[in-house]
């Protein structure tokens, strides 16, 4: 069975389709893997087939009021729970909605335990379920744990290890793989970057389409190394908001430290010659987890890839 506009999740879909076909869903279900590799979409095109109202042993019409309705994200009984979700509950911006709170579980309890309206069944796909404080774990599990009929949780993560082990035992997981450089690039090239820049992206994107879009966006690692100059200029020109340039230099390291890899797997730089700035950039991921500031660990990042640059 096919799961709309899904890609290259052969395996999860074989496993979601046996459960369609034996028509044994379980009531909560964990979807894992890296960021990008369409686990939200996954989730919501199973929700769909549930909601189908021409739902026979296939795939979603796609046609039908209740599947566009899911695909437009306005079906009265889907509810996709992320920082957007929060931010209209709270009267505040998604931005600041790090963490899922217990309230907003509460409200999506409620939310879940009235009759579907189209008389059939619920879904709620929690986006980014490792961001949920351990209350707001707990409040989910107490839900989980008796669960009412024809009612679908799908918890999608990138860090299912940060999730309580009660919750995970309560949870089918289903594993979404890294996709391959060729689907990343054209998703990429869809959303309008351009083909050769989507290439590259997508070759040190370890199959994660949004890690890609991220590298795609700022010019990394060509930026940093254009000269000696070129670090610090890069430091001045980070965002003033310190999440937004903890992110940017999240992504840099990511692919300075790609690019070193890839250049020793190709041959053009011995292990000897890259393990230093290898060891160097990983230290410094580490101390801009620790809060060290975002600047200087652009600048002595960009520093470590012209060492490795000239080493070769
Ligand atoms: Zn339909």
């Amino acid at each position: 069975m096919t799961f709309g506009a899904v890609r290259a999740q052969e395996r999860a879909a074989k496993v979601l389709s046996g459960m369609l076909e034996t028509g044994r869903i379980p009531a909560a279900m964990i979807f894992y893997g890296l960021e990008g590799t369409g686990k939200t979409l996954l989730a919501i095109e199973f929700a769909k087939v549930l909601f189908c109202q021409k739902r026979g042993q296939g795939p979603a019409c796609g046609r039908c009021h209740d599947c566009q309705a899911a695909d437009k994200r306005i079906h009265p009984d889907l509810a996709l729970v992320n920082a957007q979700y929060q931010a209209l509950l709270r009267e505040e911006e998604p931005a600041k909605q790090k963490t899922l709170r217990v309230d907003t579980v509460r409200h999506l309890r409620r939310d879940m335990e009235m009759h579907s309206l189209t008389g059939g069944w619920k879904a709620a796909v929690v986006e980014d379920a490792h961001t949920l404080e351990p209350e707001s774990a707990n409040a989910l599990l107490k839900i989980i744990e008796e669960p009412n009929p024809q009612t679908l949780w799908i918890l999608a993560t990138s860090q299912r290890e940060r999730l309580p082990r009660t919750v995970l035992s309560r949870c089918f997981s289903v594993s979404c793989a890294p996709l391959p450089a060729v689907v990343v690039a054209a998703i990429l090239e869809e959303r309008g970057v351009e083909p050769r820049r989507a290439a590259a992206a997508a070759e040190l994107c370890e199959g994660s389409a949004g890690r890609a879009l991220e590298l795609a966006a700022g010019d990394y690692p060509e930026s940093l190394m254009e000269g000696p100059l070129a670090p610090f200029e890069a430091a001045d020109g980070l965002p003033r908001e310190a999440y937004l340039a903890r992110a940017e230099v999240e992504a840099a390291l990511f692919a300075l430290s790609q690019d070193i890899r890839l250049n020793h797997l190709r041959g053009a730089r011995t292990f000897a010659q890259v393990e230093r700035p290898l060891r160097e950039l990983l230290r410094l991921r580490q101390a801009l987890r620790c809060n060290a500031d975002p600047k200087v660990v652009l600048t002595l990042a960009g520093l470590a890839a012209e060492q490795a640059a000239a080493n070769s």
